[in-house]
C-alpha cells in the first residue's frame, strides 16, 4: 500500500528542517517526513558555512532577506539558548580600506536603520576599542547583534525537535522524482503527500522543474574556500568584514571567529563547475558541468553586475597567499604563515535569472496549494531559516 503523509520535505538542511518544524508546530499530529539523500546531517551548505548569525543590514529594505534575517537572527539566538546549541556573542565590525569606501559605508548604515537593525557608526578609535586587531579609515560600523554558532549543531538540534514533534527524518533517501501529490523516495518508494516542500539546496531548481516551477532559474554554483589561523582561540574577538560591492551578492573576503574562538578567513566566491564541487572529482556529473558551462556565458554578459571586477577580484583568491593578503588589509597582523589550515569548502546555491542574466539577490519562494519551492536559499538563509519557515508555512493554504 502507498504510504501517505500530510507533508513531505525534500532536503533536510537547515531550511527543510525548519520548515518541517514550523509545520508541526502549527499542525500537531500531522504526518510529516523529511527526506535527505545524505547519510549524515548538514552534509552541504548548512554544515559548510561560516556559522555567522547575520544581523540583516546588507539587504534592500523591501526584500524578504531584510525582514527574515532580522527576525531570524532573534529566533535562532533563542533557539540556540533553548536547545543548548553553543552561541558566541562576537558582534561584528565593518571596516573601510580607503576614503572612497566611505559613501558605501554610509549607505550600509542607512540600510541597517531602514531594516530596523541595531547598528552604530564609529570612528577609528572606536573600531580599535571593539577589535584591537582591526583597522579602518576614518569610520567603521559596529553590529552588536551579529554572532556565531555551530552550523551543523543547529541542524541536528532542529532535526531532534522535528522528531520530538512526531515528524520522521529519513537520511540516505534521495527523492528521485516528485510531482503534485507524491514523492519517490529511494528507501520508501512512492509516497503520497498532501503537500511537498522542496528545500533541496543546490538541487532546488531541478526539483522545482519537476513541478513546473522555477522555470526562469538555473543554478550557478560558487565555491567558498576557507583558511583557519593557528592563532590561539580568542585572539580575534569580533568578526571583521569589508564594505561589500552592492552590485554583487557576495560580501567580500572577511575574518570570522568560530564558535570555539578560532580565526578563519574566507569564504571566496569562485565559480564551481558542478553543484557539489568541493574538490577533486567527487560528485562530478557531466550533465551538471555542461549546464554550468552553458549558463556562465549568460552571467558573464550580464549588465546587472560588475562581472569583470568580480572575475578580477575573485579568481586570484584560489591562491591562499593572495586571499590572506586581502584579509590583512582589514587586520594588518594577519600573516600568510599563520593561515595555513584548509577549512571545509562550501558551495553557494546561487540562482541565475536566465531571462535577465541577473544573479538573484533575494530568497525566492514559488508554489501553489500542492507544493512549495525554496529557491535561492543562499546566505544568510541559515540565519533566517526559522523566520523563513514561519513566513512560508503561514502562507501555505490547504
Ligand atoms: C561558503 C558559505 C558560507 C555561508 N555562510 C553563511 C553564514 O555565515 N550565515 C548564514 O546565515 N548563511 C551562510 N551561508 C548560507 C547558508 O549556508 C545557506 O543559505 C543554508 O545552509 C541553506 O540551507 P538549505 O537547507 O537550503 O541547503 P542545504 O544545507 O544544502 O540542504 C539541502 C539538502 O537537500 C538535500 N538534497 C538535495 N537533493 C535531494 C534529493 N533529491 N533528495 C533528498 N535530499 C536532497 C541535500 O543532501 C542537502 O542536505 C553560507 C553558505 C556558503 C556556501
Amino acid at each position: 500500500m502507498t504510504p501517505t503523509v500530510d507533508l513531505a520535505v525534500i532536503g533536510g538542511g537547515v531550511v527543510g528542517m525548519a520548515l518541517a518544524d514550523a509545520w508541526l508546530a502549527r499542525n500537531p499530529g500531522d504526518r510529516v517526513v523529511v527526506y535527505d539523500k545524505e547519510k549524515h546531517f548538514a552534509a552541504h551548505a548548512s554544515g559548510r558555512n561560516s556559522g555567522v548569525l547575520h544581523a540583516g543590514f546588507y539587504y534592500a529594505p523591501d526584500s524578504l532577506k531584510a525582514r527574515l534575517t532580522r527576525d531570524g537572527n532573534r529566533m535562532l539566538r533563542e533557539f540556540c539558548l533553548e536547545r543548548g546549541v553553543p552561541l558566541r556573542e562576537t558582534g561584528k565590525v565593518v571596516v573601510t580600506t580607503s576614503e572612497e569606501q566611505l559613501p558605501a559605508l554610509d549607505t550600509l548604515y542607512e540600510r541597517g536603520r531602514a531594516n530596523g537593525v541595531t547598528l552604530e557608526m564609529t570612528d577609528e578609535a572606536g573600531i580599535r576599542e571593539l577589535e584591537p586587531l582591526a583597522r579602518t579609515v576614518e569610520r567603521g560600523l559596529w553590529s552588536p547583534n551579529t554572532a556565531v554558532s555551530s552550523p551543523a549543531g543547529v541542524v541536528i538540534a532542529l532535526a531532534q525537535r522535528v522528531q520530538e514533534r512526531g515528524g520522521r527524518v529519513v537520511l540516505d533517501s534521495a527523492a528521485t522524482g516528485a510531482a503534485p501529490g507524491w514523492v519517490m523516495s529511494a528507501t520508501e518508494g512512492r509516497v503520497a503527500a498532501g503537500h511537498v516542500i522542496n528545500a533541496a539546496g543546490l538541487y532546488a531548481d531541478t526539483v522545482a522543474h519537476w513541478f513546473g516551477f522555477g522555470r526562469d532559474y538555473r543554478m550557478l554554483p560558487f565555491k567558498g574556500l576557507y583558511w583557519y589561523g593557528t592563532w590561539e582561540p580568542g585572539r580575534l574577538r569580533r568578526h571583521v568584514y569589508p564594505v561589500p560591492d552592492a552590485r554583487n551578492p557576495f560580501l567580500g573576503v572577511h575574518l570570522t571567529v568560530t564558535v570555539d574562538g578560532r580565526a578563519k578567513i574566507g569564504p571566496t566566491a569562485i565559480p564551481a563547475l558542478w553543484r557539489e564541487d568541493y574538490g577533486g572529482v567527487k560528485g562530478m556529473r557531466g550533465r551538471e558541468v555542461w549546464d554550468v558551462l552553458r549558463t556562465y556565458p549568460r552571467f558573464l554578459r550580464s549588465p546587472h553586475h560588475d562581472v569583470p571586477g568580480l572575475v578580477r577580484t575573485e579568481m586570484p583568491k584560489y591562491f591562499r597567499k593572495y586571499l590572506v593578503s586581502q584579509a590583512a588589509a582589514l587586520v594588518p597582523s594577519v600573516r600568510p604563515a599563520d593561515f595555513t589550515i584548509k577549512g571545509k569548502p562550501g558551495v553557494r546555491a546561487q540562482l541565475l535569472h536566465v531571462p535577465t542574466g541577473k544573479l538573484e539577490m533575494d530568497f525566492v519562494v514559488e508554489g501553489d496549494e500542492r507544493s512549495t519551492h525554496m529557491l535561492n536559499a543562499v546566505s544568510p538563509a541559515w540565519t533566517s531559516s526559522l523566520a523563513v519557515a514561519d513566513y512560508v508555512v503561514e502562507r501555505i493554504t490547504r
